[in-house]
């Protein structure tokens, strides 16, 4: 739990009284990072969390060079890589506890440990969710019991008349704030100094080894050198994919989870698995199609305003406060999710998001399903020696069409703006979907400004 929260160089790079004791001269107060609800106070989560290290830095008895900490973060990690019960814990730390000698500091039992690593921990919300994802009950919309579109109840019936008694809703999304976990990022000294690699690093002429080396990467410099200018500045990627827990056999179920990565690392570092941030796991039981954007509303509205204001953050790398702003760059689906995110539908003959509605796909004579073989010639250079080719490809035919030029990102726009966004639309779909377009909504990125 400590390596998840601080990074996995947290115990040989933490605990020592040095950086422990230059994260309280911090000076900032948390209220100047903004009116939203999602301003965190960095100075108060990193003294509580510092708090928590300095309290549990004592041997685990005298004269033991284990810590409590480090004992307790052990067992808790074999707790969770075994899906051991709380009860096996329980005797398991009676049994540890039994051997040790008497002055010893390990908790008897799991509500013990829970509470010394409480503060270690970062915040998650459960917001609760449409069982049909139509909405998410928050905001304006945080005490309602039925689903404003849908109608559906909120909660799961109970006999029990009790008031007072927590209801159990049908479907929950649990949502892991952002703003802290970049925060944490720079108040940890193990991950703090590389969050500026991606500024100062030398790339060979002609070699890419990460995505600054790119064009896409300088022409965003290029488009917003206010943002460019400061390298603390965080560049994310999102990506997301369907994940069945029940595996082939068991019943059918998905879950989306939601990954955010920071691209400020170097390459060693920005495709591990200890930064790459679980953001939400969206339920089930079904693939939420173009919903998803209801279910990434909490994770925009984080994102504009990391963008607009920015949030205050100790720099433990210079010791100083920073106003750290982030960027969402890409994201990295397979084509299916694709289309969820982008509001284009894949499926069906309209399904090429690059040839859009001048497709070349058919459907198969006696099975009917869409085929896109040999739709692709066009997109060849016009004298390719493909492009003659009778036999390789549909036979004695030679691709003579010249593919029309992608589309820009401000002629897609110009498209979807007529469309509703799946927030404010979720059970209909935009008018003429699936006979001249495939359009399902305006998504939720275009609420971002870059
Ligand atoms: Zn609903
Ligand atoms: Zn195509």
């Amino acid at each position: 739990m400590v390596y998840d929260a601080a990074g996995p160089h947290f115990f040989s790079a933490h605990l020592n009284p040095e950086p422990v004791g230059a994260c309280s001269s911090f000076p900032t107060n948390g209220s100047e990072a903004g009116p939203s609800s999602y301003s965190y106070d960095v100075s108060r989560l990193s003294d509580r969390f510092f708090d928590v290290v300095r309290a549990a830095d004592q041997p685990l008895y005298n004269g033991c060079d284990e810590s409590q900490l480090s004992a307790v973060a052990r067992l808790v990690n074999i707790k969770a890589e075994n899906n051991m019960s709380e009860r096996c814990y329980d005797q398991v730390s009676q049994w540890a506890s039994d051997l040790l000698p008497r002055d010893h500091t390990l908790p008897p039992d799991y509500y013990n440990t829970k509470k010394l690593i409480r503060d270690l921990g970062l915040p998650i919300e459960k917001i609760h969710a449409c069982k049909n994802g139509c909405m998410l009950y928050w905001k304006d919309d945080i005490g309602l019991e039925y689903c404003k579109f849908c109608g559906d109840p909120r909660y799961k019936p109970t006999k029990d008349r009790n008031p007072q008694r927590k209801k159990s809703p049908y479907a929950v999304l649990r949502y892991l704030p952002l703003i802290p976990r970049l925060q944490r990022l720079y108040a940890s000294p193990a991950t703090a100094k590389y969050m500026t690699w991606h500024a100062c690093h030398q790339t060979k002429e002609g070699s890419m080894c990460h995505p600054s080396d790119v064009e896409a990467w300088r022409h965003f410099d290029k488009s917003y050198p206010d943002f460019a200018v400061e390298p603390h500045n965080v560049r994310l990627a999102l990506c997301t994919d369907g994940f069945a827990p029940h595996g082939q056999y068991g019943r059918t179920y998905s879950c989306w989870p939601v990954i955010l990565t920071p691209y400020n690392f170097p390459p060693g570092m920005c495709m591990k698995p200890e930064y790459m941030f679980l953001m939400m796991v969206i339920p089930g039981p079904s693939n939420p199609k173009r919903c998803i954007d209801i279910y990434l509303e909490p994770l925009i509205k984080e994102l504009l305003q990391l963008w607009h204001v920015g949030v205050l953050t100790h720099d433990h790398a210079t010791n100083q406060a920073l106003m750290m702003r982030a960027a969402l760059m890409w994201t990295i689906n397979d084509l299916p999710a694709y289309g969820m995110a982008s509001g284009w539908s894949t499926a069906g003959i309209m399904g090429c998001p690059v040839c859009m509605e001048d497709t070349q796909a058919f459907r198969l004579q006696h099975g009917r399903k869409a085929c896109y073989f040999d739709c692709h010639r066009q997109f060849l250079p016009h004298d390719h020696p493909y492009r003659r080719n009778k036999r390789s490809f549909t036979k004695n035919r030679q691709e003579r069409k010249i593919a029309r030029p992608r589309l820009t990102g401000d002629e897609i726009h110009r498209r979807v703006e007529q469309y509703g966004t799946a927030v404010e639309e979720p059970l209909t779909y935009p008018s003429g979907y699936g006979n001249v377009h495939k359009w399902t909504k305006k998504s939720i990125f275009w609420d971002l400004p870059y």
